[in-house]
């Protein structure tokens, strides 16, 4: 399932061909999990101006391309859902016949762009105006992990009085924007926290090593994944998949890779957390203040 990391690389792959592109035509297939919300012939004509993300939202800025122009401005937001992935082909090259799981398609002045989603959790939405983090899919997200708004104090701000498991916590977009279940599972594991222990027992140097180690982890993720990234302003490609070495997620039974235990699988919340039960440590309460 993409996470921030994949797209993000998708976003930095995409950039260069898409900044700047204007939009012909949006063609929609089956039904995707939220509908646009516009008649897509309302968006033909419209310049891209900025390819941002939020979370693991890809957001595709849109402006009209002369002043004169009676288009509105506003964002596309995508997301590619549990399977899915975007495809750019270049001008210079032919598309290939589009696939019955190609549910969205950009034709723009610079090529063509495709949402290839077989579960269509995917969606994409359109949302008027220059506020698109009012959007109720974008307005109670939790800080940016990458950003300068998440570090152990915010992280522990966040976590306070909560008696959930940290792991669900962790994948709830409402802590820290992003994260899913891989990188949940492999920042738990560079804490050394278990996916169990409550929120609320984490101590402010607990929460500085999730942080940092939440930042780390997705750090290399993107880094690997952008290594990973050919031109794709001029190569026909899928954008946004890579492989990551994980220290536990998907490992049950197999050695830890620090200490050699088995790798534990259990679910939490109708989700599989993957930890090792001798590096990961169940934290305790914090100790209450007595009465003097
Ligand atoms: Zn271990």
């Amino acid at each position: 399932m993409p996470e921030l990391p994949e797209v993000e690389v998708t976003r930095l792959g995409l950039e260069p061909a898409l900044l700047g592109a204007r939009l012909m035509d949006l063609r929609l297939g089956k039904p995707l999990r939220w509908s646009l919300d516009i008649d897509p012939a309302a968006l033909a004509g419209l310049r891209i101006t900025a390819l941002q993300r939020r979370g693991k939202y890809l957001l595709l800025l849109l402006e009209p391309a002369s002043a004169e122009s009676p288009l509105a401005q506003g964002t596309l937001i995508v997301h590619l859902g549990m399977s899915g992935s975007l495809r750019w082909t270049p001008a210079a090259q032919i598309p290939a016949p589009p696939s019955p799981h190609d549910h969205v398609e950009w034709q723009t002045d610079r090529g063509v762009l495709r949402l290839h989603d077989p579960r269509r959790f995917g969606a994409v939405l359109w949302h008027a105006g220059d506020q698109v983090q009012a959007h109720p899919l974008l307005r109670a997200l939790g800080p940016e992990p990458l950003g300068a708004g998440f570090d152990g104090a915010a992280l522990c701000r966040a976590l306070a009085g909560r008696q959930a498991a940290i792991k669900p916590l962790l994948l709830s977009q409402h802590i820290v924007a992003g994260i899913g279940n891989i990188y949940a599972c492999e920042s738990l594991f560079r804490a050394g926290i278990d996916p169990r222990t409550p929120a609320s027992h984490l101590r402010p140097a607990d929460c500085q090593r999730l942080a940092a180690a939440v930042r780390d982890t997705l750090q290399e993720a993107v880094a690997l994944g952008g290594s990973s990234l050919r031109n794709f302003a001029h190569v026909d490609g899928e954008l946004g998949y890579f492989q990551m070495q994980a220290r536990v997620y998907g490992r049950a039974g197999q050695p830890c890779r620090v200490c050699a235990t088995p790798v534990r699988q259990i679910v939490q919340g109708q989700r599989s957390s993957y930890f090792c039960p001798n590096c990961q440590k169940i934290l305790k309460a914090k100790a209450k203040r007595g009465i003097r």
